[in-house]
Parts: C-alpha cells; sequence; structure tokens
C-alpha cells in the first residue's frame, strides 16, 4: 500500500516562515532504495544554510540531512538491510524533515542497541564531523592543546570530548557566561570569544607558541582570530559559517602569519565510500558506547516546529544537539 508521509517542503529560500508542512504519497522503494519510518530526526546548521539559500537547493525542496527509524520495506537488490531493521543516515540530499522517507540503503548504517534512535538521529552527523576533523583532517595527539570554537553547540561538544579522550589540551571557545558553564565540564580552558582578547588568552595558555590546529565552525567573526591563534605551520581548519561565510581573502595571509595550512572539508568528502561511512560512524558510535563522548540532546521539536528550531539555531539559542520528532 502507498505510504504518505508528512513533511517539511520549502517553495523559496527565505528566513523561518518558508518551512511548510505538507502530506505526500511516497512510491514504493526503488532499486537499492529503502522505505523508512522515521523515529527521530536531526537538525543540524546546515539545514538553516539550504533553508537561507546561502547553499542553494533545487526548488521545491525537502530539509534535512539525518535521521533515524525502522525500515519498512526494500527495493530489489538491497540485501545489507530488511524489514524492522534499526538504522540511521546523515548527509546527502536534504528531505530528512519526514515522518517517512525513500533513502538510498547505501547511505544508512546500523544503529547499535546500545545507542537509542534520539541519540543516532540527532548526534550520527555531528560526531562523524568529529570523527573526521580530529582523526584525518589533522590527527589530534596526546598532548597537544587545540582550540575548538562554539564548545556548548552540537559539533563542539563532541569535538571536545573526543579530543580530550585523545589525549589533547582542550581550549573551547563560547558566546556568553551561561554557554560557558556548560562547556566547562569537557574543556580545560574555556574562552568567550564575545569579548575581546580571546586570541591573546590562547597565546597566554600556550606560553606563546600557539596552537597546532583551530577547528572553526563559527567562519566570519573569528577567521582573523582562528590564523592569529595557530603556531607556525598550524592547520586552520575552516569547517563551518555558522555567523556568515568567511570573506575571500590572500594566500599571502597564510604566509605571514607563519606559513600556515588552511583546509575547508566537508563530511561528504570524508565519507564518500561505503567503507569509509561505515566506519566513522562505528568509531562515532563506539566512544559514545565507551562514555567517552555524551551525546547531549540539549532540544526537542515537534516536526512541525521545526522552523522554531531553525530560529532557535540561529539566534544562538541553543545547546549541544536538536532533535525533531515526527
Ligand atoms: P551549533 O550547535 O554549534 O550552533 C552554532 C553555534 O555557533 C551557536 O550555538 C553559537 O555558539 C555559535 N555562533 C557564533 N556566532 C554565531 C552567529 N552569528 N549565529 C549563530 N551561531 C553563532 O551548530 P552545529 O553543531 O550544527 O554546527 C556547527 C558548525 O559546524 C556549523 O558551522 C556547521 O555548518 C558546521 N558543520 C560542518 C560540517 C562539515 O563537514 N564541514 C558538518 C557539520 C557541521 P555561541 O553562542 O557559543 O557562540
Amino acid at each position: 500500500m502507498p505510504q504518505t508521509a508528512r513533511q517539511i517542503r520549502i517553495t523559496r529560500h527565505g528566513t523561518p516562515d518558508v518551512l511548510e508542512l505538507v502530506d505526500s504519497t511516497l512510491p514504493e522503494p526503488g532499486a537499492g532504495e529503502v522505505l523508512l519510518r522515521h523515529t527521530a530526526i536531526g537538525v543540524n546548521f546546515i539545514d538553516t544554510y539550504h533553508r537561507s539559500g546561502l547553499y542553494p537547493l533545487a526548488l521545491p525542496a525537502g530539509l534535512g540531512q539525518e535521521a533515524a527509524g525502522e525500515v519498512m520495506a526494500v527495493g530489489q537488490g538491497v540485501a545489507e538491510f530488511q524489514p524492522g531493521d534499526r538504522v540511521a543516515y546523515a548527509g546527502g540530499a536534504p528531505g530528512a524533515y519526514a515522518s517517512h522517507r525513500i533513502v538510498p540503503a547505501a547511505r544508512l548504517v546500523a544503529v547499535p542497541a546500545e545507542i537509542p534512535d534520539e541519540v543516532a538521529a540527532a548526534t550520527l552527523l555531528r560526531g562523524m564531523t568529529a570523527q573526521y576533523l580530529l582523526k584525518r583532517t589533522f590527527k589530534v595527539e596526546p598532548g597537544m592543546t587545540v582550540l575548538i570554537h562554539a564548545a556548548a553547540g552540537g559539533v563542539g561538544q563532541i569535538a571536545c570530548q573526543w579530543a580530550r579522550a585523545l589525549g589533547a589540551t582542550v581550549i573551547g571557545t563560547v558566546g556568553s557566561q551561561a554557554k560557558a558553564q556548560l562547556a566547562a565540564p569537557w574543556c580545560d580552558h574555556v574562552l568567550d570569544y564575545s569579548q575581546p582578547g580571546w586570541v591573546e588568552q590562547v597565546r597566554a595558555i600556550t606560553e606563546g607558541r600557539g596552537v597546532p590546529v583551530v577547528y572553526d565552525g563559527v567562519g566570519a567573526d573569528t577567521f582573523a582570530g582562528s590564523l592569529d591563534s595557530l603556531m607556525p605551520r598550524g592547520m586552520m581548519v575552516s569547517f563551518g559559517n555558522a555567523s556568515g561565510a568567511v570573506p575571500p581573502f590572500s594566500p599571502g595571509v597564510l604566509a605571514s602569519k607563519g606559513s600556515l595550512f588552511l583546509t575547508r572539508p566537508t563530511l561528504g568528502h570524508y565519507t564518500a565510500t561505503r567503507e569509509e561511512l561505515v566506519d566513522t560512524a562505528a568509531d562515532y558510535f563506539t566512544v559514545v558506547t565507551r562514555g567517552e563522548v555524551i551525546a547531549n540532546i540539549g532540544q526537542r521539536y515537534a516536526l512541525a516546529d521545526a522552523a522554531q528550531a531553525h530560529r532557535d539555531l540561529e539566534a544562538r539559542r541553543t545547546t549541544g544537539s536538536t532533535l525533531l520528532q515526527p
């Protein structure tokens, strides 16, 4: 029988008001596809870029890149999954803000029994991001001091805890005193980057040397300070734009600030093969299962209230990861 789905759709880019809740009828899953009933849906900052048009979509479009749920039916040629399996996905085409969805089986991972659906749905994308940033974009080693921005946020919380589990000393930044208190348990030093002087504080903590790596998902507001926080030949990992996109700049800046390296990585390029995807997810689920990373869901909304989730995320009112309940 055809499956009806409630889904969030946009027909134009703009403010959160462009989100609409609509009903649609899903076809049978095609070859290599799976029909899912979502049990929980993750909300990520990238969803706001898709909505606003910072990252334009072909319209009309769905929103959302990650969810967990139950396999209801599989298409031809799908051998790895069967009806009843608990699965999750993160990345790929937007459209996860929905009660049901057809997704390529190649993007799914099995969810271990120890991991609740909500944790998989709200944190798999951020957890896999932390995995590749800390272990593959720049390998964090014991004894290093690393700088991680937005330490009370979704990626930030996970990355700080994981970096510490890898043996690093973590300097985390936050935008308010309330968030400083929240981030304190998983940072060795918490700095408020809404106040002047945070770069000098990084220098003081590192006895003038600077850090070997900065993980910067804030973008425009922190970019220059991040470069100034690095030691010579340090690595600037610019992985997001929460405060806006980084303006164009000359590569000569990297020379003058100490022969720095700069990369602008995305999760898709680090989970491009089935093996990379499965290994990255498994590594994340392992640190959560071991208790090395506590995946904190800071707020939950009904699917119909997805616009409010966007407003809160963009207004810096959220902490940890954010979930929609279908
Ligand atoms: P967060 O939960 O971290 O929310 C963003 C945080 O950024 C805010 O809570 C806020 O923390 C901080 N911030 C600083 N300035 C602003 C501003 N002007 N407006 C809004 N927020 C601001 O979001 P996510 O965990 O979903 O994502 C974090 C970043 O990582 C995003 O930039 C996202 O795009 C990026 N990302 C990149 C990926 C990749 O592969 N490249 C994959 C996943 C995420 P505070 O109040 O403390 O300043």
